[in-house]
């Protein structure tokens, strides 16, 4: 009877080594990168009670372009950039768009979509304003403040070298352009942040995964008009390639 159960522990172990052997075997899941094109749609979407608010439009560009629009194009850009950028890079990587259309998900419906899909990493896409007569160049990224924000070195690094990435192919087209360090969003909203960092909080699985908004340019610079926004077939690819180039990369 000892003997019997013995054969059988020896069997059970034997049994987990064999499995785990297998499975060491397995490729890695592929990274699920979650591309935001923040806006869309012809509304504000959600409620600032609840923080689920996402505005339908801020930044408008000096030939009238919006951003809502621009974000769509460049993230649909980046998404079909990403899996070459994959290949190259020697990695397999799925990419999620949270709209592809013209609408508008509150922060509550994006949030949950980047937890479903077990995004490794968010990029929300957004264009810069800087809303007065003094104008500014810049790529420039944002991510949740310090004092509530379990990842903030990681974000930190990843947003600076996202910038980095980012603002390399901004100024092939735009010289004068340069990558700021990354801000927080502690400003926000009277000290409460970003809606869609409240929201993506919510969701513990997210809590170690890098995100950040992305401020590609200031849009309401003339010359960013003439020399950036005017050329999008070009200078929007080359933007996409650095951005799905810097994403696809281990990490
Ligand atoms: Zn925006």
């Amino acid at each position: 009877m000892r003997d019997e159960r013995r054969r059988r522990g020896w069997r059970h172990w034997l049994g987990a080594v064999l499995v785990c052997g297998w499975l060491g075997q397995l490729p890695a899941a592929p990274r699920v990168i979650v591309i935001d094109p923040g806006h869309g749609g012809t509304a504000d979407s959600g409620s600032m009670a609840q923080r689920t608010l996402s505005a339908s439009n801020n930044a408008t560009s000096t030939g009238g372009l919006r951003e809502k629009a621009l974000t769509l194009e460049l993230s649909k850009m980046i998404a079909e950039a990403l899996p070459a950028a994959a290949a190259r890079a020697g990695q397999e990587v799925k990419v999620v768009l949270t709209r592809t259309t013209d609408t508008n998900p509150d922060f509550a419906a994006r949030a949950r979509l980047c937890a479903e899909v077990g995004a490794s990493c968010i990029v929300s896409i957004h264009f810069n304003a800087t809303g007065g007569p003094k104008k500014a160049l810049g790529s420039l990224a944002m991510i949740s403040a310090e004092s509530r924000n379990p990842n903030y070195a990681v974000d930190r690094q990843f947003a600076r070298e996202l910038t980095e990435a980012c603002n390399a192919a901004v100024r092939r087209f735009l010289p004068e352009s340069t990558a700021r360090a990354p801000i927080s969003d502690h400003h926000l909203h009277g000290g409460q942040g970003s809606n869609f960092f409240f929201q993506l909080a919510r969701h513990p699985s997210l809590a170690r995964v890098p995100k950040c908004f992305l401020e590609v340019e200031f849009i309401d610079h003339p010359q960013v008009q003439s020399a950036f926004l005017d050329r999008r077939p070009e200078s929007f690819r080359a933007v996409a390639e650095a951005i799905a180039a810097f994403l696809a990369e281990p990490r």
